[in-house]
């Protein structure tokens, strides 16, 4: 039986083993993909948005080359802080159901069944990309993930979206060559509210550069009609509808997390502005299921330093519990 079971092995759930570890709680995290696994789908070559103050576990061990780190460098860092740390994570393998017999939790994986008398949904908000929901969508060269730009050179490449994955891949593809249209709705390029998930002024100067070099075209974007093999059928913004000759398209508007194990239990969910989330208390983590703690990337908080923190506070919380004996049923 361990004291806590972790689900993800992102910025969230490393933090959060190593918070245990620390406390001597006995624990373990289970990862479905790599560490650091949506790190790991970030674009080849990246350089992240955020400062290494917001991404470190520990202050001070993250030192990028220049400013800010590129992907390759903070998955590093990640990777070698479970190393050092020696954490117990077990990797590629997925929890399929967490279930609450009577007063501890089963946690059940593709490669065993594990008992805990608290776990901790780390999950992130990756695993349902949001679809267009038009005909062709399933064709194979539509991508719902961006990685990298050198088998696009010379493609003609449409991107759909408007926030900043979006305008990162834009850039990425018009600096190296690829054809490249970023079909977007005009109200997200004219948005600059960072809140509001604008594209950052970063990424949108350099793509303002691409579009005056005519690197990138821009197409205001009505709606996506159909996807078929050698071009796309738009609606423009007056509602008139283009075709236009494609190679490859990426749909990059979000995705969301798969809360079902989490509804299973009977957490309670509500809307919240980047779609549907668990209600838990702000203070503990802790949702309306006794035992049950969620952190990161599909809670409110979107980022990482977010869900660093998030997992460093609920700990203690799990910890003082665990010494007043409080079980999940209790
Ligand atoms: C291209 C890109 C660039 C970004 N840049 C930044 C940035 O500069 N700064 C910033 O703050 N944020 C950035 N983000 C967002 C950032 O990646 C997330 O905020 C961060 O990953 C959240 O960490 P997390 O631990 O909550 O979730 P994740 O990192 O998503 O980790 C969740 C983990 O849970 C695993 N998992 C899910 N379900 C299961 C299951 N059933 N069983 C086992 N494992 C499971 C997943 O495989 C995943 O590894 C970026 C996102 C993208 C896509």
């Amino acid at each position: 039986m361990f004291d806590l079971i972790i689900i993800g092995a992102g910025p969230a759930g490393i933090t959060a083993a190593y918070e245990a570890k620390q406390a001597g709680l006995s624990y373990l995290c289970i990862e479905k993909g790599l560490l650091g696994n949506t790190v790991y789908y970030y674009p080849v070559g990246l350089t992240v948005f955020s400062t290494t103050n917001e991404l470190e576990i520990i202050p001070g061990e993250l030192k990028p080359a220049r400013e800010k780190p590129t992907r390759e460098e903070l998955l590093s860092y990640y990777v070698r802080f479970v190393l050092e740390h020696e954490l117990n994570i077990h990797t590629e393998e997925m929890v399929t159901t967490v279930e609450k017999p009577v007063d501890h939790f089963e946690v059940i994986t593709n490669k065993g069944k594990y008992e805990a008398s608290n776990v901790l949904f780390a999950i992130g908000a990756m695993d349902h990309p949001r679809k267009l929901n038009v005909p062709g969508e399933d064709l194979p060269k539509v991508h719902d993930m961006f990685r990298e730009t050198y088998s696009w050179v010379k493609k003609r490449a449409l991107i759909v979206g408007g926030g900043n994955s979006a305008g990162e891949a834009a850039l990425f593809l018009a600096e190296e060559g690829a054809d490249t249209t970023l079909a977007v709705f005009r109200s997200d390029w004219e948005n600059e509210d960072p809140k509001q998930g604008c594209i950052k002024y970063w990424v949108k100067q350099p793509l303002q550069d691409e579009l005056k070099k005519h690197c990138l075209k821009l197409f205001f974007l009505g709606k996506v009609i159909e996807i078929r093999d050698d071009d796309i059928v738009l609606e423009n913004e007056a509602g008139e509808s283009e075709i236009l000759p494609n190679d490859v398209v990426f749909v990059l508007i979000g995705s969301d997390a798969d809360l079902t194990m989490l509804k299973s239990l009977g957490a309670r969910t509500e809307h919240g502005k980047a779609g549907e989330v668990p209600v838990y208390n702000t203070e503990t983590f802790e949702t309306n299921i006794k035992g049950i703690y969620v952190a990161g990337h599909f809670t409110h908080q979107r980022h990482i330093k977010g869900a660093i923190d998030a997992a460093k506070s609920l700990i203690p919380t799990v910890a003082k519990k665990l010494r007043r004996g409080e079980t999940a049923a209790k």
